[in-house]
């Protein structure tokens, strides 16, 4: 065999994929990329039409992004944040706090998304036990259909059957709220609907808020349920809720954050500061393992107190807070601070939109819904992996996509020009004739 031939073998073999049934997996081993496109060792190219799982923002091998990395391997490549400090990561920290919705003075980093959140659940737990009510608070709200990562603690909070049921005797007990979701209808054709979920939500706060530490939520999207969208209103008015009641609000911006929606953060739109913030994904341009949990001064001074107070907290992760992915994070956020650059994706978010209501046409599709650069085409077949087997016949017009369930969801790099958003139309519909 060829080296291509035993890497696409061994790949089979040898390497476990995340959320992938193996009996069936067909290998794709990438070895290089520009922009928006990978390279196959075959040398064929695929449109990043899904940005590497939502992270990719400004392409790949992008200048900057790459140079970023090498001036901090001259300069250091790890250093531990438990105790001590390096001066990228200690500017990564500042940015954020700057960058922010208003009031999230700290930063807490850990490595990916779930780890974010996990740091985010400990932090509000522990937040309580150090305040007025120390028994009572113990639990956590979260909506239908949430997902906030593979870890225990954010599986516990996750409401998608297919990938959380299974676990359920290892999972804590969540209160769980009514999702507005595309179920029900669609949020732009019906005035009043986020008032119609919020007020059943608050019949649910009136009985559990004095038991529950936090909500967690991902605002306006939420993204791996198969991409609901929230109606106007619905993300203030949780705010408005935790406020009423004393309930600490956590946003997992985890998916949307760093653009998708159309802001850099979704909490944006809403004028939402959230108590806690989870960001990952993009935070690195979609480079490195990177992620930060983002705290209020009222959660972060709970926990100051003398040694013997037992008030630290004792969470952390070895390569929380790494200098070079904190150097390519400060670079990403640098190219988002380039005048004019949400303006300069507004055409591919309007190529999206158009393409999105004419695929609605097709025999196959029951339904799209998009926000920003994030768009889902919900089919018919409600067979288990049937989004994925169009995604795989997409690849015969070099795009690669993934799908939840009977989603396909397109969400390409925010580089993405408004022609490329037509490619990787051009090859879902071939794939849903074939
Ligand atoms: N929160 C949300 C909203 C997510 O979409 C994801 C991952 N898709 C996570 C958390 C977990 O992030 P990671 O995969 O980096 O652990």
């Amino acid at each position: 065999m060829t080296e291509k031939e035993w890497l696409d073998h061994w790949d089979k073999n040898h390497v476990w994929h995340a959320f992938t049934q193996m009996q069936d997996y067909d290998p794709l081993v990438i070895d290089s990329a520009e922009g928006i496109w990978l390279k196959d060792i075959h040398g064929r190219k695929y449109l990043d039409g899904v940005s590497s799982l939502w992270c990719n923002v400004h392409g790949h091998k992008h200048p900057k992004l790459d140079q970023a990395i090498r001036d901090q391997v001259d300069l250091v490549s790890h250093v531990t944040l438990l105790g001590s400090s390096n001066s990228t990561t200690v500017k990564l920290a500042k940015k954020l706090v700057d960058i922010s919705p208003n009031g999230l003075n700290h930063v807490f980093f850990g490595s990916d998304g779930a780890s974010a959140v996990e740091a985010a659940l400990k932090m509000a737990f522990q937040y309580w036990r150090q305040k007025e009510e120390p028994e009572s608070r113990s639990r956590f709200m979260a909506l239908e259909f949430a997902y906030h990562g593979d870890t225990i603690g954010s599986v516990s909070l996750g409401g998608v059957d297919e990938f959380h049921k299974l676990f359920r005797p290892l999972l804590f007990d969540v209160v769980r709220l009514s999702s507005p979701s595309h179920l029900e209808s669609s949020p732009e054709l019906e005035d009043g609907i986020a008032d119609r979920y919020l007020n059943r939500i608050r019949e649910v706060f009136k009985e559990q808020a004095r038991e529950t530490a936090a909500l967690i939520v991902e605002p306006l999207v939420q993204g791996a349920a198969g991409m609901i969208v929230h109606p106007d209103g619905f993300l203030r008015g949780l705010r408005m809720l935790c406020d009423e009641f004393n309930v600490l609000l956590i946003a997992d911006e985890v998916a949307v954050g760093f653009g998708r929606t159309g802001k850099l953060f979704a909490c944006e739109h809403e004028n939402v500061t959230p108590d806690i913030m989870c960001l990952g994904k993009g935070l690195t341009g979609g480079y490195l393992p990177l992620s930060a949990t983002l705290a209020t001064s009222k959660v972060f001074n709970a926990f100051l107190g003398e040694q013997s107070d037992m008030k630290t907290l004792f969470h952390g992760h070895t390569f929380g807070g790494n200098p070079i992915a904190a150097a390519v994070a400060l670079a990403n956020i640098e190219l988002f601070e380039a005048p004019g650059f949400f303006d300069a994706i507004g055409p591919a978010v309007s190529r999206l939109q158009e393409n999105l209501n004419s695929i609605l046409h097709h025999s196959a599709v029951k339904t799209t819904r998009q926000k920003g650069l994030m768009g889902a085409i919900e089919l018919h077949d409600e067979a288990v992996g049937s989004g994925n087997r169009i995604c795989h016949k997409a690849r015969e017009r070099n795009v690669l996509l993934r799908a939840l369930s009977n989603v396909i969801v397109v969400m390409p790099p925010l580089v993405t020009p408004p022609d490329s958003i037509d490619l990787i139309f051009e090859a879902i519909l071939y794939a849903l004739d074939k």
